[in-house]
């Protein structure tokens, strides 16, 4: 038997709760067996354990959208038992059991080996969240590279600062060179984004009502987590040739923007999606996150909780209380 959260949709409602499951209850279609030593709560946990937004499309269902551990178990030609895992995305957590679990049954062709570097905790301190903003740095990276446009030639804006892609993305920024400026509604977390490397910190309300089409030309690039008027509003701000790569809706899945910055000032939107990323993609991706991310930085932006905590802080994270990254401590 092993520990894992269910959700279930009773008649009298939409629960999530701690619970004991067998083995034999682990989902046939998967063919690799792992044993889970940590989860993470991200946003999208947020959303499945608290059913705010319908991302679970099959009841009873395991969440976590992401795990790292050990393989006990493969028909998959390329693991073993033993060899040290990661999955994110693939839809584990809303389609197909997910992490937050001490056992997990998924496809082998959806996991990455655990680069040698990265502790499984580690891993998961970065988690969907951490790995996000590095496809998002990595856009930008490609684009600058083509541009010419040299790190320190002006300043990137990363939006959601405060949370989990956002602090990654400034860490990740500062670490190249970057001058970060970080938009957050949370001014009180100023000395913690500076400690992560912002160069200077701005309110989000600025950024989050209805703008011009076209604003005055500041950023090279943006890192967005929050769409809505806040892209908009990037994306009117961005300088000629600069990019936007963005990857959330944590103000609104809205985009109430003109095309003007497109085709008047040559601005680049990059859509970047972490859920069904070709595998070449994820694993540069986790390789540059495991070279690059200073630890100390990654552990002053985690906070570790115990799998019983992840249903409470489902509700925090989505009302924009969590600082950073929440690692979950699925092993006993
Ligand atoms: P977090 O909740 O950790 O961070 C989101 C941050 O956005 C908050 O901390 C807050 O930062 C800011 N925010 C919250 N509400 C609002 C609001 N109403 N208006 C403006 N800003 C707001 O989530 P994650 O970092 O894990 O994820 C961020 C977004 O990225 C989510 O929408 C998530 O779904 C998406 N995402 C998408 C992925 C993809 O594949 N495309 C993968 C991973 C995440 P502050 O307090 O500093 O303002």
């Amino acid at each position: 038997m092993f520990k894992a959260l269910v959700i279930t949709k009773p008649e009298s409602g939409y629960q999530c709760e701690l619970t004991e499951l067998d083995e034999a209850q682990l989902p046939a279609s998967g063919d690799v067996t792992v044993r889970v030593d940590y989860s993470t709560v991200n946003y999208k946990d947020g959303l499945a354990i608290t059913g705010k937004s319908p991302v679970v499309r099959s009841f009873p269902m395991v969440p976590g959208i992401d795990f790292a551990g050990s393989v006990t178990h493969s028909d998959h030609p390329k693991w073993k038992a033993g060899d040290r895992v990661l999955l994110n995305g693939f839809g584990v957590g809303e389609g197909h059991w997910g992490g937050l679990s001490q056992m997990a049954r998924v496809k082998g062709d959806w996991l990455v080996a655990l680069p040698d570097t990265l502790s499984e905790r580690d891993a998961m301190a970065l988690g969907t969240a951490g790995y996000t903003a590095m496809l998002c740095v990595q856009a930008l990276q490609k684009h600058w590279a083509e541009a010419g446009v040299a790190a320190g030639s002006g300043e990137v804006l990363v939006t959601g600062a405060g949370g989990g892609v956002g602090s990654v993305a400034i860490a990740l920024l500062a670490g190249l060179g970057h001058t970060v400026v970080a938009s957050t509604g949370r001014p009180q977390e100023a000395d913690y984004l500076k400690a992560l490397g912002a160069a200077s910190v701005i309110d989000r309300a600025g950024l989050g009502a209805p703008g011009k089409p076209l604003q005055k030309e500041r950023w090279i690039g943006v890192v967005d987590s929050v769409g809505s008027h806040t892209l908009a509003n990037a994306c009117a701000s961005t300088r000629y040739g600069g990019a936007v790569a963005a990857c959330g809706l944590a103000q609104g899945m809205d985009l109430p923007a003109s095309v003007a910055p497109f085709i008047l000032r040559g601005v680049t939107l990059y859509g970047i999606d972490s859920v069904m990323a070709p595998m070449a993609r994820r694993e540069a991706a986790w390789d540059a996150l495991a070279k690059t991310l200073d630890r100390a930085q990654l552990a002053a932006m985690t906070t570790e909780i115990g799998l019983a905590d992840a249903v409470a802080a489902a509700s925090q994270i989505l009302a924009g209380q969590v600082r950073g990254r929440l690692v979950v401590k699925v092993k006993d």
